[in-house]
C-alpha cells in the first residue's frame, strides 16, 4: 500500500505519522487515563437482520499515519478551530441539538463524517470506507459525497466515547415491492459516542432508495438524500451493555425504497 495522504493523495516526507484520529483537547476533555483499555465487544442483535455483526470500541487513542502536513495544518486544523467550541457544549450538553444553526451543522456535520473516515481506516475493524468519499472531503469549502447522511442525538451514556461500524439496515417498501435484502458493499454506517452527543455517518448507495430515520430520534445534521417527512416510527431494540444504546442509534436509520414508495 502506498503512503499518500487519504484526503490529497499527495505522497512522500510531507506524509505524517502517528496522528491522533480524535484530537488531543478532546482526548483531553474527556480526561482519559493514559492507560485507557480499548473496549471491543459485540452489538445486541436481536433483530438477527445482521449483514455482519456489528463491532464497538470505546477509546479513540489509535492513531492515523496517512494524513499529511499541509492538510493536518491547514483544513484539518481549520475545521477542529471551527467545531470545537459547538462540540464541547453538544457533548456537555450545554447546548442541544436543535439550537445549531444551519453553519454550525454543516461544521459538526464535515467534522463527523472526517472522524468516522479515519476510524475505519486506523481503527482495529479494518474496514476503510471508499478512498473517493475521503477524498472529496479535502478544503475547506468541501462537503461531504451527496449520499451520506448525518444524524445526531442526545442522550444518557456509560461509556465515555464509543464507535460502531455496522452492516444492519432496516429496509422497507409498499405491499407488492420486493425488498433487496443485500446489503450493498459500499453502503456503511458509522456511529460515535462521545459522552452525551452521539453522531452517525451513513451512506447507502442506491440513488432509488432514500434514509429512513427513526421519528424523533435521528436528528438530521446532514439530511444527504432523506427528507424530513419520511421517516419511520419502529420500535428501539437496545440491550443493556455498555454502548447498546449507540448501537442501537445506529442500527435502526433505515432505508426505503423510492423509486414506487413516494
Ligand atoms: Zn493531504
Amino acid at each position: 500500500m502506498t503512503r499518500a495522504c487519504l484526503f490529497c493523495g499527495a505522497t512522500g516526507s510531507a506524509i505524517l505519522s502517528d496522528e491522533h484520529i480524535v484530537p488531543q483537547w478532546l482526548l483531553r476533555h474527556f480526561n482519559l487515563p493514559e492507560d485507557d483499555q480499548m473496549f471491543q465487544g459485540v452489538a445486541n442483535s436481536d433483530t438477527g437482520e445482521l449483514a455482519a455483526a456489528p463491532r464497538v470500541h470505546s477509546s479513540f487513542r489509535f492513531v492515523e499515519g496517512r494524513v499529511c502536513a499541509a492538510c493536518n495544518s491547514g483544513w484539518m486544523s481549520r475545521l477542529e478551530v471551527a467545531a470545537r467550541p459547538v462540540l464541547t457544549a453538544l457533548i456537555d450538553r450545554g447546548r442541544e441539538i436543535s439550537s445549531l444553526s444551519s453553519s454550525e451543522s454543516a461544521v459538526i456535520s464535515k467534522w463527523a463524517v472526517k472522524t468516522a473516515y479515519l476510524v475505519t481506516y486506523a481503527g482495529p475493524m479494518r474496514s476503510p470506507v471508499q478512498l473517493d468519499h475521503v477524498r472529496l472531503l479535502c478544503g475547506d469549502s468541501s462537503v461531504p459525497h451527496s449520499g451520506v447522511g448525518v444524524f445526531a442525538m442526545q442522550a444518557d451514556y456509560t461509556q465515555p466515547s464509543g464507535y460502531i461500524q455496522t452492516g444492519q439496515w432496516p429496509q422497507l417498501a409498499p405491499p407488492g415491492v420486493a425488498i433487496d435484502r443485500e446489503t450493498p458493499g459500499d453502503a456503511y454506517k458509522i456511529g460515535l459516542q462521545f459522552r452525551h452527543l452521539y453522531l452517525l455517518v451513513a451512506f447507502w448507495p442506491n440513488p432509488s432508495a432514500l434514509l429512513y430515520p427513526k421519528k424523533d430520534l435521528h436528528i438530521p445534521l446532514l439530511p444527504g438524500p432523506s427528507r424530513p417527512d419520511v421517516n419511520h416510527t419502529l420500535d428501539l431494540i437496545m440491550g443493556s451493555g455498555p454502548i447498546d444504546r449507540l448501537a442501537a442509534f445506529t442500527n435502526s436509520l433505515g432505508v426505503v425504497r423510492l423509486d414506487t414508495a413516494v
